[in-house]
């Protein structure tokens, strides 16, 4: 019997996640989303956590007056999340909020010495150094949820003398190379000529994931795998040269890792989001199926290509601000962030948004040494 705070809930991966939950009959400590006040309701009901947050303030008061009959707690703002994500009664905190904005509750549920199952990439890309360092302070585990990440750790498992999990030291495993997996999204094959003029439509269908609009955009633009790329880097202490991107069109080798005898581990299964959430979740132990099994007959051949990084810069843009260290990965996340975001809102093109992120690399920035610099990096790099 699992309790579980869940930041994020009304989200793909929040919603799968109380997907899992339901089945598995486990407690919900605390639920936290943004603004769908409405969708947060039905959740308190089926759920019944003591507390909850919005971030909006408005809709935080619309969601009082909806559960004015229930013994809850609804808290509002970025105070009100933290103070959530730190709540005692958790045995995990899964984070899934999107962006930025989940950094300080990571933060803070590792200082509090939760086990953090971690969805939000972009807390580790701007944050890494900062994430890892506070939860080997706390005595906290970073359990990785993105389905890639995923699939090392379950390899991991297989190689370390007992249950493993980040932020342990990863240098006795005998990693020596990890190679992401990437489905190449919906623009796999276009020329840069072509992508001029892909619209939001085109770029909000992906292949084969059902995921929020934020990680659609950037599965379209490859910036996924870039962000990806300096997540791994974190959780598993691999050297960015160490880390492989294959584009893998069906999705269903999750990634592989290789050994010093250049021997390659790999994980599968079908491409759904409920086996790496579940296996955050119930590790070091595994649970009932959450789906269906694979079938490899019926799949009939799984295939791989080199990425395109003409056409699609983002991986290697990404990877060279891991290179450049520092500030970069903070700066090409907010530039990554709201050029997305400015997409989406039709007011630049999406050949647009991997110059945006281009850009940051040109800059110079200070130092940084602290959550407040990495917060000033990236509202700098958000104007514009
Ligand atoms: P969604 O857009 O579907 O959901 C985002 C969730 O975050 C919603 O619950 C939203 O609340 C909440 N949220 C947004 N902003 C805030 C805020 N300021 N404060 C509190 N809550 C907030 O995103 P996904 O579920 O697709 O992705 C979540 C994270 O997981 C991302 O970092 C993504 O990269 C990662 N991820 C997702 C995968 C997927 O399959 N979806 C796969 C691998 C990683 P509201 O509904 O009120 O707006
Ligand atoms: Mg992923």
């Amino acid at each position: 019997m699992k309790t579980l705070t869940i930041l994020g809930s009304t989200g793909s991966i929040g919603t799968q996640a109380l997907d899992v939950v339901a089945k598995r009959g486990w407690r919900v400590a605390a639920l936290a989303a943004h603004s769908n006040a409405k969708l947060l309701e039905e959740q308190i009901r089926q759920f019944h956590p003591a507390t909850v947050a919005l971030f909006d303030e408005t809709a935080a008061r619309d969601l009082r007056d909806r559960v004015r009959d229930l013994d809850v707690t609804v808290l509002s703002g970025m105070d009100g999340l933290c103070t959530l994500a730190q709540l005692p009664k958790a045995d995990v905190v899964l984070n899934a909020v999107v962006g930025m904005v989940g950094l300080l509750p990571t933060l803070q549920a590792l200082r509090a010495g939760h086990d953090v199952a971690l969805a939000n990439k972009e807390t580790l890309v701007a944050g890494g150094e900062l994430v890892m360092q506070t939860a080997r302070e706390h005595g906290a585990r970073l359990l990785p949820v993105d389905s890639e990440h995923s699939a090392i750790f379950q390899c991991l498992q297989a190689t370390a003398k007992g249950a493993w999990a980040p932020p342990q030291p990863s240098a006795s495993l005998g990693l020596s190379r990890v190679i992401l997996t990437a489905s190449g999204g919906p623009f796999f094959g276009k020329t840069a000529e072509e992508l001029r003029t892909v619209t939001l439509e085109d770029a909000l269908r992906h292949p084969n994931w059902s995921m929020g609009q934020k990680i659609t955009i950037d599965s379209a633009t490859m910036m996924n795998k870039g962000l990806e790329l300096i997540e791994a880097k974190w959780l598993f202490d691999v050297a960015p040269e160490n880390i492989d991107i294959v584009v893998h069109r069906e999705s269903i080798v999750h990634s592989l890792i290789e050994f010093t005898d250049n021997s390659v581990l790999a994980q599968m299964g079908v491409p759904d989001m409920r086996i790496p959430i579940q296996f955050a979740l119930t590790w070091p132990d595994r649970g009932e199926p959450p789906v269906r099994r694979l079938d490899l007959a019926e799949i009939g051949k799984l295939t791989f290509f080199k990425p395109d990084n003409e056409a699609f810069p983002a991986i290697e843009l990404c990877r060279r601000a891991i290179e450049k260290g520092g500030a970069y990965p903070a700066a090409v996340n907010a530039a990554n962030e709201q050029a997305n975001w400015l997409f989406r809102q039709g007011k630049i093109p999406f050949y647009a948004i991997s110059e945006r992120v281009a850009e940051t690399l040109e800059r110079s920035f200070p130092p940084i040494s602290s959550v407040d610099d990495i917060l000033a990096v990236d509202e700098d790099c958000r104007k514009g």
